[in-house]
């Protein structure tokens, strides 16, 4: 490995591996290419990431119908995780409360230049290679953002952790309504509802919603896959045995973190690019 000229490799190719590639510009992406799940215009930024352009919008967080406070996020996430509900997410709030605004992500993302699309097959952590097929990929990095508990078993790696995780189904539809209202996005939460998410952009007189609801999909547009997934304090163990091995997970699956935000796999990649080149 050259000190200042490292092999890095981005394992992935979706929003995790986008937002990485802009920090490490000359790191080279393979992975499987999956076809786009559902529209990706609903996702947001919670603030806006330098290197990105979007498109900034109101945002109002419901919660059960009542705009979201303390109150009824707590409320919400024990209806949720039950009793133990802190155990099993992050501290941080997912949830914004008061006036706020995020970052539209919406069918401007340059597309990933990838350069081998396929599904890797095989890792071997002591040689710092992994296949995809037949071909051997070397790398003096690897920043895998595929879900853990598949890299895992890749790199035959016996892990006693369960990695919970449920499916989750995308409704999508569009409206036309009468009255122009405000560009705005309106996400609500339910906790006894069979969707526990809608999340619908106001644009012009046209409304566009995603809902989700956990389980398998008959009706809706995707499945997505793990999906909800549930944070495990083990898995930490897991990680940083990775990381010692020049292995660096970075993204809601690969480090299986449900509290997880594109602007903290870009916090956590500006990070780990100092930790490379040196502050
Ligand atoms: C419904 C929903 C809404 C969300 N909304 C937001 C939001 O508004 N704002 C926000 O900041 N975050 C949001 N998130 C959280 C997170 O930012 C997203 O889940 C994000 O899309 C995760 O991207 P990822 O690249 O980490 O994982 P994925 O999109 O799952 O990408 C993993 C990649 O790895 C590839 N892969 C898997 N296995 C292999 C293999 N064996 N070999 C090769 N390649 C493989 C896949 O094909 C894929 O390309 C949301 C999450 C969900 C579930």
């Amino acid at each position: 490995m050259s000190a200042n000229n490292p092999k890095i490799i981005i394992l992935g190719c979706g929003a995790s591996a986008s937002i990485v590639s802009h920090v490490f510009p000359n790191a080279i992406i393979v992975g499987k290419v999956a076809p786009p799940l559902y529209n990706f215009g609903l996702h947001y930024l919670h603030r806006p990431l330098d290197a990105f352009n979007y498109v900034k919008v109101k945002i109002d967080t419901v919660i059960d119908y009542m705009k979201a406070n303390e109150e009824n996020i707590k409320a919400y996430k024990k209806s949720i995780y039950g009793d133990n509900w802190e155990a099993h997410v992050n501290k941080k709030s997912q949830f914004p409360v008061g006036e706020h605004y995020g970052w539209l992500i919406k069918g401007n993302r340059k597309p990933l230049e990838v350069a081998r699309n396929g599904l890797v097959t095989k890792v071997n952590l002591k040689e710092k290679l992994f296949m995809i097929g037949e071909d051997k990929f070397y790398y003096d990095f690897l920043i895998n953002t595929i879900p853990l508990n598949t890299f895992l078993k890749l790199c035959d790696i016996e892990t006693k952790e369960d990695f919970k995780c449920a499916p989750i189904c995308i409704h999508q539809r569009t409206s036309i309504s009468n009255y122009t209202e405000e560009t705005h996005l309106r996400v609500d939460y339910f906790s006894n509802y069979e969707f526990y998410r809608s999340t619908i952009l106001y644009e012009g007189n046209k409304s566009y919603g995603t809902m989700e609801h956990i389980g398998d999909c008959l009706d809706g547009v995707a499945t997505l896959r793990p999906g909800k997934t549930i944070n495990s304090g083990a898995i930490q163990y897991e990680l940083s045995s990775l990381y010692i091995k020049n292995v660096i997970c970075i993204g809601r699956y690969a480090q299986w973190d449900s509290s997880i935000l594109l602007h903290d796999v870009y916090d956590r990649t500006k990070i780990l690019k100092d930790i490379i080149y040196g502050l």
